[in-house]
């Protein structure tokens, strides 16, 4: 890595399905396409209409996931209520972050915290609508899920708050103001480059240089 390049920031964005996190993230790499990319994780879960496989997951077989799980290739896995299975591939998350990109991982709080496990320095940030009634709202209006989904997301949404200590930062989402809550999660992520654990060669090298 050049030395001037400096290491780039994981950080993961959980919150109940429906709160508007994609959206959210969408925003951030849309304000500062330079500075952020977004990990796109695996899933053994059938596409949404719309969705593309390789932007918005790699969508793969059950028996491919078990394979890449053995030889190691994922950063965290979960298995969701769905009974489907959703991984971090390692390589991207390695490959970004040297090139000095911070990396966003749009995943749940389980997998949120066995990233934190094998990689301390991860911000881990929680978003959410400002009630549960908008949270209902929006997850209906986007209109991609029988009611049975919902409802179970819904109860896996309220799990995922119960979870909001073990996090870092909440981050609110209000209503027609996506820009607000893009920012703030920047805000956070550069506040947290400055952590002087960031910098473990910082006093060596200020006299070396000098000399
Ligand atoms: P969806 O099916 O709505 O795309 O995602 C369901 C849940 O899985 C969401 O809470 C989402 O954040 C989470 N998720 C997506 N990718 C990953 C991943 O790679 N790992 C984990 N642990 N959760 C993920």
């Amino acid at each position: 890595m050049a030395k001037d390049v400096k290491r780039g920031q994981v950080l993961v964005i959980s919150g109940p399905a429906g709160s508007g996190k994609g959206t959210t993230v969408s925003k951030i790499l849309e304000l500062f396409p330079d500075d952020y990319v977004l990990s796109v994780s695996c899933t053994t879960r059938k596409p949404r209409k719309g969705e593309i496989d390789g932007v918005h997951y790699h969508f793969i077989s059950g028996e491919e996931f078990g394979k890449r799980e053995k030889e190691h290739r994922f950063l965290e896995y979960a298995r969701y209520i769905n009974d489907n299975n959703y991984g971090t591939p390692c390589e991207f998350v390695e490959e970004q972050r040297a090139l000095g990109k911070n990396v966003i991982l749009e995943i749940d709080v389980k997998g949120g915290m066995q990233v934190k496990a094998k990689l301390p320095e991860t911000i881990l940030i929680m978003v959410a609508p400002p009630d549960a009634g908008t949270l209902e709202k929006r997850l209906r209006g986007r209109g991609t899920e029988k009611e049975e989904e919902i409802v179970k997301r819904l109860a896996r949404g309220k799990q995922e708050l119960e979870s909001l200590q073990d996090y870092e930062y909440l981050v609110l989402l209000p209503e027609n103001d996506v820009e607000t809550p893009a920012r703030q999660i920047d805000t956070i992520v550069r506040a947290c480059g400055m952590r002087i654990g960031n910098y473990p060669d910082f006093a060596d090298d200020f006299y070396k240089e000098n000399k």
